[in-house]
């Protein structure tokens, strides 16, 4: 597939990125390998930990012309962008301070004698990724392994080319030696010749599951390890204790915010009978006064989709859920104007037969599925493939710790939408894919935790 940046907005070609060559991936395997091979990697981490110091200050530094970047290239609000930026610079300073102290020798009391595990990079990774967060996806891979000593060669999605570059340049900027992350322009065919090839030791990747199970398969045909963070479903609990204000407001934020692309985004709305009517009057009143408009424009609140063919998909998904009986309360189709636009949409009355129950909606589409108890709720909500995040609106926090520890996901949040921080592990379970990354999980993820043990 061809890297370009289309605007999203005006849909017009604004360049074409040259894919790299074959001759480019051999040198940028050679050099991430012989980066591998030497003392910087292998070595003392006080001398890799100043690259992160400096990309987060550069990061914060470069927040307006990086967001832009963002916002022109896949339709992000400008105020998003900035802020994805902000996390990154956050995630760098992170392992920066605290990447010594994960990667420390821990002590094993043992009968055998003096113990310890001692935790040293495995080599060059793979990583593949996503544009929905083109910066922060990018960072959640290479400020760990950087720390831990792991040189990362990239294939970012063929959308954001210009984030990828960007990027990339700013890695050198920080001071990155050649070989320590190398962005490649490349297709998938050549992404599994890289799993192959002996130098490289595991591979990371976050996108859908088609691409997680071409890719994981072939690193299990390699026998290299692999982490996949996929899609999800997650679900937005409303029960009736819950404060109704602050679950609209965070609910649509959860819903709408990046128009509606984050794995972690409620997808389907479970509310609770006694308060369905009020939410649902309420829901629909602040999806309807959503201002549609330029991602640049500081008063828009919802971009377009990042693409032409993501709004094909979700027109043919909302439209195949409503021949299937589901009934549209607000929204269902795309906006008569410019740019890959699709109505902030509500869908009620999805049946289990109704595709929809079991699929990813990629954009500002709502199910809202109405239950009577807490035992509905946790039955709605593990009847899917997936299991990313969720939420859980209660003031009644013993009810919601009880719910949430039932729930099959890898995150749960509780009066709170689904979120992110440098310091707490972040994936899934089921088809969401396997692995965490961010804190100190992320980094202990493509490290060998090596035993040695004096007798
Ligand atoms: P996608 O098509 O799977 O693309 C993701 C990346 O995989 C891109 O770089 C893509 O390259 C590449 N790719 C696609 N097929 C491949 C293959 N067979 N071998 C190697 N690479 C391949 O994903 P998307 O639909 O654009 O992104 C949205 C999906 O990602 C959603 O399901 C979303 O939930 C998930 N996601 C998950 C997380 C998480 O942390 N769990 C975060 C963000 C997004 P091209 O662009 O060249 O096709």
């Amino acid at each position: 597939m061809a890297y370009q940046t289309i605007n999203p907005f005006t849909n017009q070609l604004i360049k074409e990125y040259p894919s790299h060559t074959q001759a480019d991936i051999d040198a940028a395997l050679e050099k991430a390998h012989a980066l591998y091979q030497s003392d910087w990697a292998k070595g003392e981490i006080d001398q890799r930990l100043p690259v992160l110091h400096k990309l987060a200050d550069l990061l914060d530094q470069r927040t307006e012309e990086l967001a832009k970047i963002a916002s022109e290239e896949m339709g992000k609000l400008i105020a998003q962008s900035r802020g994805e930026v902000q996390l990154c610079a956050q995630i760098a300073r992170y392992y920066a301070d605290n990447a010594k102290q994960f990667l420390a020798p821990v002590r094993y009391p043992s009968d055998l004698g003096e113990a310890w595990v001692e935790h040293h990079p495995i080599g060059v990774l793979m990583a593949v990724e996503p544009w929905n967060f083109p910066y922060y996806q990018l960072i959640r891979v290479l400020a760990p392994n950087l720390a831990a000593g792991n040189p990362v060669l990239v294939k970012h999605a063929s959308i954001v080319p210009h984030c990828a570059e960007a990027f990339e340049h700013l890695v050198r900027e920080a001071g990155a030696p050649d070989g320590a992350y190398t962005n490649l322009f490349i297709s998938s065919d050549q992404v599994s010749a890289i799993i192959e090839d002996d130098r490289v030791q595991g591979v990371a990747l976050t996108g859908s599951e088609k691409a997680g199970a071409a890719v994981a398969a072939q690193a299990a045909k390699n026998l290299k390890k692999s982490t996949l963070e996929l899609g999800g479903n997650d679900v937005f609990v409303v029960l009736d204790d819950c404060d109704m204000e602050k679950a609209v407001k965070v609910g649509v934020q959860a819903r709408l915010q990046n128009a509606g692309q984050v794995c972690t985004a409620a997808k389907r709305f479970i509310v609770h009978e006694a308060v369905a009517d009020t939410f649902l009057e309420k829901f629909r009143a602040a999806f309807e006064a959503v201002k549609l408009g330029d991602p640049l424009d500081e008063s828009t609140t919802l971009g377009p989709l990042s693409s032409a063919d993501a709004l094909k998909t979700l027109t043919e998904q909302v439209n195949a859920a409503v021949e299937k009986g589901a009934k549209v309360l607000t929204g269902g189709k795309p906006v008569d104007h410019k740019g890959n636009f699709f109505e902030p949409t509500i869908l009620t009355d999805i049946t289990r037969d109704n595709p929809a129950w079991f699929e990813e909606f990629f954009g500002p589409v709502a199910q809202v599925y109405v239950v009577n108890d807490d035992e509905e709720v946790v039955k709605l909500a593990n009847d899917s493939h997936y299991g990313l995040g969720g939420a859980i609106f209660s003031q009644n926090i013993e009810r919601a710790k009880r719910l949430a520890s039932r729930i099959e996901t890898g995150m749960v949040y509780i009066n709170s939408l689904t979120d992110t921080a440098p310091e707490l592990p972040f994936g899934g379970v089921k088809r969401s894919g396997f692995g965490r990354e961010l804190s100190d999980l992320g980094i202990k993820e493509f490290v060998n935790h090596k035993l040695v043990v004096i007798s």
